[in-house]
């Protein structure tokens, strides 16, 4: 179809509204079965892309306080199954279409309001969505110069740019990209533990001997880094635990005594593993001291630093990675604290060469004997994915148009508005805030006069509940040494400090209903004499 022959098709939804348009127009709802070109139709697709821009501008300047609004998977499902097409063939239908983006759009945490406050993952900058779309229709797998040349390209040149900030030497380190920093961990202990037992690729961990390989990680490391062990056939009983300090960092001298002992155990750590922005309160561990024992036991150290490897691009913050240039690998993760779409991590390791011992297979159609310039740019070797979204462009295409600083700017100022939103807590009387935050993760637990501290746990659960019910903020929850603590995680930079001040009201009237509720229920248990649980 040509261009002349699109663009009066969306004039006519750009002068309606969907809702205004009835059935007769265009190409909504006509009778009769569809051909097969109508399902490729390109006026079909302008028409749905119009209508989606219009919905998401509208969306992205609300400015509404918002949660989520959680719905009876019974209900959801019905009003899903409402909207599918009842034959096994039907048409495009701008009204359907309009529904489905309308339910998708009610049903998700509302990431842009001034009232999430909740989880890692953040709204995106807006043109990087836009990017994700084009990519999405015109597909480059990401892992083969041929299929991507752009994304390899991209990858080549964030590589380089990211990898100076990490302050390594030109032309010696190098970076892939996966979908996912549970998936880069997952690689680069393979890495690691193909490089401390050769013979484990083909012989098995069996090659191994009497030697039992295990890996070292901190208390409060990420689930999928404990679940490589699963995955990679150590097992969870090869997981050596390593204490934590009282800021809850790897506590380097209870680390050393606890891989002596596993040592002492007939434990050969191979890898340990440390964090930067622990996913609990955003700690980060001590580099250095960890590089140095990691060193001391011959053990590979990878860093997961899927949420605070992004303090690279700022001046500021980068500091406080210090030792991150000594970590043999480590992962960031693009679509949390770079704000571009899911999901987009990176994977870098020191020493060049490093990434294709991940997968050392020889298969003819993805090696070629020889290599060439294309092929020396290309990831696909290096990558447990085949075919690969080319999410990095979105990255690319950001930090092409705005540079380093607009994502420096973001998080500076997310870190920052997260310590002020300590230092209120702090000075609030029935508030408990242990930790002061090191990113944007900031735990505390209200505490109202008279409660005692066995309520307290229960009572933080029940304030996440019905702070989520109310809609118009939502926090997550984190069980810290058996205790639970409200989480906020900051992502929006729109948020100030009277939105802390706003979700501090909203969890004191919420604990006030709670407690009142609690005195009604031990009076009437008195009145009527019945035991708790009766
Ligand atoms: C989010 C996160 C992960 C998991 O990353 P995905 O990109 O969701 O796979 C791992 N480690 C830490 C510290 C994280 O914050």
């Amino acid at each position: 179809m040509t261009p002349e022959r699109i663009f009066p098709m969306v004039k006519l939804y750009e002068q309606k509204d969907v809702n205004e348009l009835d059935d007769s127009s265009a190409s909504t709802s006509k009778a009769g079965s569809a051909s097969l070109e109508e399902f490729f139709s390109v006026g079909d697709f302008a028409a749905a892309a119009h209508q989606a821009v219009k919905r998401l501008a509208d969306m992205l300047s609300g400015d509404s306080l918002e949660g989520v609004r959680l719905q009876r998977p019974a209900d959801l499902m019905a009003r899903a199954r409402n909207l599918m097409v009842p034959a096994d063939r039907g048409r495009f239908d701008l009204h359907r279409f309009s529904e489905i983006l309308d339910l998708y759009l009610e049903t998700a945490i509302k990431v842009n309001s001034r009232g999430y406050m909740a989880r890692q993952f953040s709204s995106v900058m807006p043109v990087a969505a836009v990017f994700d779309m084009v990519s999405a229709m015109v597909p480059q797998p990401a892992s083969y110069y041929e299929a991507g040349q752009l994304p390899n390209i991209a990858d080549r040149l964030l590589e380089e740019t990211l990898g100076r900030l990490v302050g390594w030497p030109h032309g010696r380190f190098e970076m892939v990209t996966t979908s996912g920093a549970s998936l880069a961990n997952m690689t680069a202990v393979l890495v690691a533990r193909n490089h401390c037992f050769p013979q484990s690729w083909n012989g098995g961990l069996a090659a191994a001997g009497s030697r039992r390989p295990a890996i070292a990680v901190g208390e409060d490391a990420h689930f999928s880094v404990t679940r490589v062990a699963g995955i990679i056939g150590i097992g969870q009983d090869q997981v050596v635990r390593l204490p934590l300090n009282y800021r809850r960092q790897i506590c380097p001298a209870g680390a050393a005594a606890a891989l002596d002992s596993a040592a002492f155990c007939g434990l050969d750590v191979f890898c340990v593993i440390a964090s930067a922005g622990t996913t609990s309160i955003g700690a980060n561990d001590p580099l250095p001291e960890l590089a140095a024992l990691a060193k001391r036991h011959g053990a590979w150290l990878h860093v997961d630093a899927a949420h605070n490897g992004a303090f690279l691009v700022s001046d500021r913050l980068r500091p406080r990675l210090s030792g991150l240039e000594l970590a043999d690998s480590f992962c960031m993760d693009a679509h949390k604290t770079l704000f571009v779409p899911a999901l987009c991590t990176l994977l870098f390791y020191k020493q060049k060469g490093m990434a294709e011992t991940a997968f050392p297979q020889k298969d003819s159609y993805v090696f070629d004997p020889f290599e060439d310039e294309m092929t020396a740019v290309q990831s696909g070797v290096k990558n447990f994915e085949c075919t690969k979204r080319p999410a990095i462009l979105n990255l690319w295409l950001a930090w092409s148009l705005y540079g380093r600083h607009a994502f420096a700017d973001k998080l500076e100022h997310l870190v920052t508005m997260t310590g002020a939103a300590h230092d209120y807590l702090a000075s609030q009387p029935d508030f408990l805030v242990p930790h002061r935050p090191e990113s944007n993760i900031l735990c505390f637990v209200h505490r109202p006069a008279g409660v005692d501290s066995r309520r307290l746990s229960r009572l933080q659960i029940q304030l996440r509940d019905r702070v989520r019910a109310a809609g118009q903020y939502l926090l997550s929850k984190v069980d810290l040494d058996g205790r639970t603590m409200l989480r906020m995680v900051l992502m929006n930079h729109q948020i100030g400090l009277h939105d802390i001040e706003g979700v501090v009201a909203e969890i004191r009237r919420h604990a006030r209903d709670i407690l009142e509720n609690d005195a009604t229920e031990s009076e009437q248990m008195r009145l009527f004499r019945l035991q708790p649980g009766e």
